[in-house]
């Protein structure tokens, strides 16, 4: 057979298989039937194909079933989940499920950079694999490091599964710890210093121009004193989370004051807009749905802002809470100031938990001792033209470029990055706002030399560089 015959037979059977064939024979067989010929064949031919078919009204219900149907699928799917959150599993099971997560882990010749598999010797893994935090939460080691576990990749590796997680592991966390946070040579038994938020009136309005920072932001992340962390949040305790949160904030006063929306009352679609406009939170990455994070979702979480949208609590999308302020301008002054007066009212009511070592603590062990992360949107055209001296720069500065979606890595767009203090632990608070204030003052004068140098107008894509 020639290679047009074989497909001409290949569409034929097609055709038959699909219906068409019968179909298109019933309806010239029907026209041959008809006493009448009509004038218009093809409309003839058209209407008896589609007597099969629904009418709009048919149609509209068929189409209402379908959206009943996948609610209803929905629903099951987060009942599944929540299932799946409560089946505890056998020391045993705990056993062999880390023998194999640790193996898997060590033989990826490819993915080698995890700190988890820097320092989780066979030693330690076996002289950790059976031990528990305190009950009732009996987080093992497993409960820990499921994530680095699954994904190779993933630079760190590791969450803590409750306080008592970075104590009774502390023969991990503790070098885990040191190198994130470029403490390798601190023997010091306290590595962060206590609370210092200095002088509020010493943090300015770095762009009163307006004519470089999009926008400022502050944010800290708190745990409540004797609750799990997230790995090991029962369905209860994100509920019971959200509700000692929610009544904290009923205190608050003057420009504080807000509401709470529990995301399940937002709908998807608002979700989405807040997401946008940075108020909001949605689900993260891989690594935090191995671990948990995403467990009883959207039960527990929620948000707390101001009418302004400057002042703003996310409950339970990482740490119990994370606490922010915010403007749409560079008044860093102004967000620092707001920010200190709204963790001291939260404070009033909850206890959060403090390590000696550590500081304040949070399930990720990367934003341990003050939690701050404060942050510019800033468009800087001509530095972000040469990224490797912009990040040269940054470096320096010990401040950390980002895209502005929140990725690590994330693309930057029309040339506006996300500048935040790099470090986080080992540093006051005040300190660390200082760090932003004098490195983004930095790169505005930078810019500005180069304004004057009158390089602008040499290149102009600045859209998608790669950091
Ligand atoms: P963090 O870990 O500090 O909470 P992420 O990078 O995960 O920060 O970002 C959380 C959200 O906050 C994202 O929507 C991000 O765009 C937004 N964000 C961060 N910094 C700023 C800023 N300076 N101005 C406006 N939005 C910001
Ligand atoms: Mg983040």
């Amino acid at each position: 057979m020639t290679s047009i015959e074989s497909k001409r037979v290949q569409y034929r059977k097609y055709l038959e298989r699909a219906g068409v064939i019968d179909a298109l024979s019933k309806a010239l067989i029907k026209l041959y039937e008809e006493q009448n010929k009509p004038e218009d064949a093809i409309r003839f031919v058209r209407k008896f194909m589609c007597e099969s078919c629904p009418d709009d009204a048919q149609y509209d219900v068929m189409k209402n079933d379908l959206e009943e149907a996948k609610t209803h699928i929905s629903k099951l799917e987060q009942e599944l989940e929540r299932l799946r959150g409560q089946i505890k599993k056998s020391p045993e099971e705990y056993q062999e499920l880390t023998t194999a997560g640790y193996k898997s882990l060590m033989d990826d010749e490819e993915n080698v950079n995890s700190l988890l598999r820097k320092y989780l010797t066979p030693e330690l893994l076996e002289e950790f694999m059976l031990v528990t935090t305190p009950a009732p939460v009996d987080a093992y080691l497993y409960d820990c490091a499921v994530a680095g576990f699954e994904h190779h990749e993933a630079p760190v590796g590791i969450y803590a599964a409750d306080a008592d997680s970075y104590d009774v592991f502390n023969k991990l966390f503790d070098p885990i710890i040191k190198d994130y946070h470029g403490q390798m040579d601190n023997e010091n038994d306290v590595l962060q210093k206590d609370p210092d938020f200095g002088n509020v009136d010493e943090i300015e309005n770095l762009d009163p121009e307006r004519k470089y920072i999009l926008s400022a932001r502050i944010r800290l992340a708190r745990n409540i004193e004797g609750l799990p962390f997230f790995p090991k949040l029962s369905e209860k305790q994100f509920i019971e989370v959200e509700e000692k949160v929610r009544s904290a904030t009923e205190t608050m006063d003057g420009e504080l004051i807000g509401s709470y929306l529990t995301m399940a009352d937002i709908d998807a679609e608002t979700q989405a807009e807040m997401v946008k406009r940075h108020i909001l939170f949605q689900r993260g990455d891989e690594q935090l749905t191995t671990a948990g994070c995403y467990r009883f979702w959207p039960t527990g979480r929620g948000v707390y802002h101001n009418p302004a949208e400057t002042f703003l609590i996310w409950v339970n999308r990482q740490d119990h809470v994370h606490i922010m302020s915010m403007a749409q301008c560079g008044d860093l002054g102004d967000v620092y100031n707001r920010l200190v007066n709204g963790l001291a009212e939260l404070e009033k009511t909850l206890t959060f938990a403090r390590h000696p070592r550590y500081g304040n603590l949070t399930a990720c062990p990367t934003n341990l001792g003050t939690t701050l992360r404060a942050s510019v949107h800033i468009r800087l055209p001509l530095l972000s033209k040469d990224p490797d001296r912009l990040i040269a720069l940054a470096e320096e500065l010990q401040l950390q470029v980002r895209g502005t979606d929140g990725g690590e890595l994330a693309t930057v767009e029309d040339g506006v990055m996300d500048i935040s203090n790099k470090r986080k632990l080992g540093f006051t608070e005040f300190e660390l706002v200082k760090t932003l204030q004098d490195g983004v003052v930095a790169l505005i004068n930078a810019e500005e030399e180069l304004e004057i140098a009158g390089q602008e107008g040499l290149e102009t894509n600045t859209a998608n560089i790669k950091f």
